[in-house]
């Protein structure tokens, strides 16, 4: 399951934040997932409550917020949204993209005590 690695990447770093800001209990986490990676939000929550059930997070709350995803044109550099199946320029029409967000995963704060 593509969310359960995804958690205890999750976990391993909430840890680490935690320790490194002296937090004993992380009661909020907050990240931001582009468009790409394709998670279910429910199913990243039940996985994460898994992945960090022996740590300072069992108890946390995951707060996932989507980024939307963006293509830019490498022809004429036209930025913009992609279609749900329509991936090439809406300007030119070339397939030679590249995406500029929609692939990140980070965590943004963590919350606690
Ligand atoms: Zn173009």
């Amino acid at each position: 399951m593509h969310e359960l690695k995804i958690a205890e990447e999750l976990s391993a770093m909430v840890s680490h934040h935690a320790s490194a800001g002296g937090l004993t209990v992380v009661d909020r986490v907050n990240i931001s997932v582009g468009q790409f990676v394709q998670v279910v939000p429910d199913l990243l929550e039940a996985a994460f409550k898994i992945a960090a059930r022996d740590s300072v997070a069992s108890e946390a709350r995951l707060e996932i917020e989507i980024i939307a995803a963006e293509m830019r044109c490498r022809r004429c550099g036209t930025e913009y949204r992609p279609g749900d199946d329509i991936h090439a320029c809406t300007a030119c029409g070339s397939a030679e993209i590249e995406v500029v967000h929609g692939k990140e995963l980070f965590i943004k704060s963590i919350e606690g005590d």
